[in-house]
């Protein structure tokens, strides 16, 4: 099993060049280490190697691990949120990529009010329309963001979605582009989009931020998910 720091010395080269490829520049794109299901010794050592933010997927699992880190990491929530974590997420996360419901948003405008914080989040869209995943439908986004840009206590800042997996990453790419026009169509700056196996593709379609764990960690996450 090759190192976590060679892994993300490769994921940043392949990120450079597929930015160079989409004429973007490469410090325009955050690489979000993905440790769900991953033991605190992992995520300190992608500290060591230069990772500064993590994507978790479960608000009480990422409780227990952001207490046992000992470096410093940012915290992001990349899974499906339910209505009643809304407060653990307020105090637990810089950045929640998966609101997908108003209600969901209200909650978090509550707590963030109670918290006394601005809470920045994506809207999740399921742009594949794939039943398994979640997301909103592309065409409830309108709507929603009236709803949330109205909410005092949330800064949304972009949209995230999930690409159905496949062997073939092209295919991810019309979903990716889709993603991108959504949110050019409502000025929004963040597209948190790409995974291990399509980030390249992600990156050529605008993603800001890419949200990889196999590529990082390899098979430990199968071992200990
Ligand atoms: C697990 C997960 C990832 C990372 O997946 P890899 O294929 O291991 O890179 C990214 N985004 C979400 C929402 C996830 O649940």
């Amino acid at each position: 099993m090759d190192s976590v720091r060679e892994n993300i010395c490769r994921v940043r080269e392949k990120m450079e060049q597929a930015a160079v490829r989409a004429g973007r520049s490469a410090d325009a794109i955050t690489l979000l280490a993905v440790t769900k299901a991953l033991a605190p010794e992992w995520i300190e050592e992608a500290i060591a190697a230069g990772i500064p933010t993590f994507g978790e997927s479960k608000v009480q699992e990422a409780r227990q691990k952001i207490s046992l880190v000992s470096g410093r990491a940012r915290w992001h929530m990349i899974g499906h949120l339910q209505t009643n974590k809304a407060p653990d997420a307020i105090e637990l996360f810089e950045l929640i990529h998966s609101v997908d419901s108003v209600k969901l948003a209200g909650e978090l405008n509550k707590w963030a009010e109670r918290a006394g914080k601005t809470q920045r989040i994506l809207l999740e869209v399921n742009v594949s329309g794939e039943a398994s995943k979640f997301g909103l439908k592309p065409d409830a986004l309108e709507s929603t963001l009236e709803r949330t840009n109205a909410m005092p206590r949330l800064e949304v800042q972009g949209l995230m979605t999930v690409a159905p997996f496949g062997q073939d990453k092209q295919k991810a790419r019309p979903y990716f582009r889709q993603l991108h026009e959504l949110g050019e169509r409502f000025a929004l700056k963040e597209f948190s989009m790409g995974m291990s196996h399509d980030f390249e593709v992600a990156i050529e379609e605008g993603a800001t931020l890419v949200r990889i764990g196999t590529a990082i960690f390899g098979e430990r996450m199968k071992a200990e998910g």
